[in-house]
């Protein structure tokens, strides 16, 4: 058993081949696959897509830093509401994003510590979303963080200190294509990461990993994400396999 923590499948992009992809996922081991929610009008195929794999797909719900704009409140009004009416495995993705807007920035910080706080209600980790934010991030996260939130940094293309950061205040870090860029830096920086708050991801359909660099992406690929990790801790496959799930399964209580 393994997870794709992280997996856009309900996207337009799958609605052709949705079947196959998840038996490809099936026959490489990944029998769990973990949907970030995004913005209002992704909730409908994301539900749909559970419905469909209810014994493989799990959703979170939460609103993406990069859908944040102006009607934010409404927006986290209708957001919240969903949690009355369905369970959830995470409040996600969430974060802050100042790599193409900071319009918003003051909004982004409002949701993100928003729904921080409604995930410290329902006792449920939080998914974060960074790009060009790690160290906003980690200054808002430290003011909420009251020993109750746990989460993962999806994503993670940070350094050493910076993932150091993010475990000491109890958060994991989730791996995924960028790990086998060959000019990703990240052959530098995982084998020094804490094991124990590694978990996998693809991100798909976006970021696949070699050797499918700039295709669409998958969650059949975590097992790339994990050769990979694998290789540069010169560790067995089996072995990342095993702790990456096993971290996995206890940060969302599968
Ligand atoms: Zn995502």
């Amino acid at each position: 058993m393994m997870i794709d923590t992280h997996a856009h499948i309900y996207a337009k992009e799958f609605d052709e081949d949705r079947d196959l992809v998840v038996q490809r996922a099936l026959s490489q081991g990944i029998d769990q696959i973990l949907l970030p929610n995004i913005d209002l009008d992704s909730i409908e195929p994301m539900l749909k897509t559970e419905a469909t794999y209810p014994d493989i797909c799990r959703s979170m719900m939460g609103l993406h830093p990069c859908y944040v704009n102006a009607d934010v409140k409404q927006t986290l009004a209708t957001i919240h509401s969903w949690f009355e009416k369905h369970n959830f495995i995470a409040v996600g993705e969430i974060g802050i994003d100042l790599y193409w807007d900071k319009t918003f920035k003051a909004e982004q910080e409002m949701a993100f510590i928003t729904q921080l706080n409604w995930a410290k209600e329902m006792k449920l980790p939080v998914v974060i979303h960074t790009r060009d934010s790690i160290e906003e991030t980690l200054t808002l996260l430290k003011q909420e963080q009251d020993g109750s939130l746990s989460g993962t940094f999806h994503c993670f293309g940070g350094s050493v200190d910076e993932a150091k950061a993010i475990n000491d205040l109890g958060f994991h870090l989730g791996l995924g294509g960028v790990s086998t860029f060959k000019n990703g830096g990240m052959d530098k920086i995982i084998p020094h990461l804490n094991m124990d708050y590694l978990i996998l991801e693809t991100d798909c359909p976006y970021l696949a990993p070699v050797p499918h660099r700039g295709k669409r992406n998958e969650p059949a690929y975590t097992q790339l994400v994990a050769q990979r990790v694998a290789d540069l801790r010169e560790m067995s496959l089996a072995d990342v396999d095993a702790i990456t799930t096993a971290n996995a399964k206890r940060l969302f209580g599968i």
